[in-house]
């Protein structure tokens, strides 16, 4: 894989699936964690795997939206760690905010495994934004020790920290399922998912929904947040910004 050329048509796409091989090697992923990757390409495909305007848009809400919240949080899952944890650390910086690992399938090998990964990660974090290193070193990574519990959830992906999830206004979930989107909603936050599924229940359901690839928007995400001017009102219409993706993606037909 270290031959692929840079200028490979699917050269972004061939360095994601490396990153989830190697972290499935290094126990960091669950099982099913290649089929969903899987999955969200299949939708990248009929997006051209480039962000479209209306993904642009939801970004920039998302920035909005979790710049002005008074508790944000971060909430990662495997996937997410092993495509974008260094952006999403610098993220976390940038809204002095924690970022908290939960799982699906919760055994304590993967979640420490998860847990040294992002301590690791923020050397990785530290070197590309230097402007903000002494931030990054100061995210507060959670998820050993839950002592909360979001309610009208079934099983150990319901566990989180009080300080964490639990309190957050404005909660950022690239990768979410379903069941704990509509769990979040329904606890009164602002749920931003990342899902290249426009058509999933993590899609429909969340507050605000980016339809684009986690590895190509966390560094847009993590501009807008930088760069308050970019931000557009939080007036936002999810269900017709869902629409404009799939418009686009059916475009591909006429
Ligand atoms: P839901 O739980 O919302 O009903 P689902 O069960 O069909 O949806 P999951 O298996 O929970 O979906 O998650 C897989 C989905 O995650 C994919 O269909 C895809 O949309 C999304 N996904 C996977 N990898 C990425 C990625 N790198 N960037 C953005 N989205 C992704
Ligand atoms: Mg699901």
């Amino acid at each position: 894989m270290g031959e692929v050329p840079e200028s490979h048509p699917r050269f972004a796409s061939l360095m994601a699936r490396k990153k989830l091989t190697e972290a499935a090697a290094a126990g960091l992923l669950a099982d099913s964690a290649l089929i969903a990757h899987g999955r969200g390409e299949a939708f990248d495909y009929l997006l051209q795997e480039r962000t479209c305007e209306a993904a642009r848009l939801a970004i920039l809400a998302c920035a909005a939206r979790l710049s002005s919240a008074e508790y944000p949080v971060i909430s990662v899952n495997g996937n997410t760690v092993a495509l974008a944890g260094p952006q999403l650390l610098a993220c976390a910086a940038v809204l002095g905010c924690p970022i908290e690992v939960n799982i699906y399938y919760r055994t304590p090998e993967r979640m420490s495994a998860l847990l040294s990964a992002l301590d690791e990660q923020k050397t990785e974090a530290e070197e590309a934004y230097p402007e903000l290193k002494s931030k990054i070193e100061g995210v507060e990574i959670l998820g050993e020790n839950p002592d909360a519990r979001i309610p009208n959830l079934e099983g150990p992906r319901a566990n989180c920290h009080h300080e964490g999830i639990y309190s957050s206004d404005v909660i950022l979930v690239p990768l979410e399922d379903g069941d704990r989107c509509e769990a979040l909603v329904s606890m009164g936050k602002t749920v931003c998912v990342i899902d290249l599924n426009p058509l999933s229940r993590t899609a429909k359901t969340a507050s605000i929904t980016i339809v684009d690839e986690l590895t190509r928007c966390a560094p847009i995400l993590l501009d807008a947040l930088r760069d308050s001017s970019e931000m557009t009102d939080p007036n936002w219409d999810n269900g017709h910004n869902l629409k404009e993706v799939t418009k686009e993606m059916l475009r591909l037909l006429d």
